[in-house]
């Protein structure tokens, strides 16, 4: 599927204010607006139910910043699905109006569009990313789901600039197996840390 360009509206699963549980940003209160839609086709993906955008009512970006910002939250995270299947110009911009932070969570496989904050780049094996995305990210997020992806992480992180962040995460269902591995990973790589799903253990969406 092509990027949609410019649009006002977006295809919203859920709006929510939490606590971002992963990653750089680990326990900051964040709204979340989760994109419908995603061909990345990831098989552990543990959110299949965004992956068909007809399921989904497209909103105003009026009418989502407008959510945000009586949300209370200081900072957005923009997540999916693949959420870069779309042109998010349009609510980058009204998220910054609005004083809000933007951060946005991709696989890299689709072209950037907005202005942001914090990126997270967490490359897929199932569909490859944008070189684009090796200069512009914040923080690059591995997902751990075997061995394999040692060594696939650090021919990522190679490519990426120097002032990104690194982060191993363990695949939710093989937490118990990769966790371990990714301790003595990160004590042999020190440039990189762990990322954990807190959220899940703290039962919060
Ligand atoms: Fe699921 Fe994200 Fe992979 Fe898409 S990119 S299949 S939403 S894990």
């Amino acid at each position: 599927m092509s990027s949609i360009t410019d649009p006002k509206h977006l295809p919203v699963m859920e709006s929510f204010y939490t606590i971002q549980g992963e990653g750089f940003y680990t326990g900051t209160p964040a709204y979340f607006i989760r994109l419908g839609g995603c061909d990345v086709g990831c098989v552990w993906c543990d959110v299949k139910e965004s992956w068909d955008v007809r399921q989904f009512d497209w909103i105003s970006v009026q009418d989502i910043v407008i959510d945000a910002k009586k949300s209370g939250a200081k900072m957005v995270v923009v997540t999916g699905g693949e959420p870069l299947m779309y042109n998010l110009a349009n609510l980058t911009s009204a998220l910054k109006e609005s004083g809000l932070q933007t951060n946005i969570e991709t696989s890299g496989a689709y072209p950037l569009t907005g202005d942001w904050d914090w990126i997270c780049f967490s490359p897929k094996k199932f569909k490859a990313p944008l070189d684009q995305f090796y200069r512009s990210s914040h923080e690059l997020k591995v997902i751990a789901f075997n061995k394999s992806d040692f060594n696939w992480a650090i021919a990522h992180a190679d490519k990426l600039n120097a002032k990104a962040q690194l982060f191993l995460q363990p695949e939710w269902s093989k937490e118990k197996e990769m966790t371990p591995l990714i301790v003595d990973f990160v004590k042999r790589n020190p440039r990189w840390k762990i990322s954990l799903q807190t959220h899940k253990y703290m039962d919060i969406p």
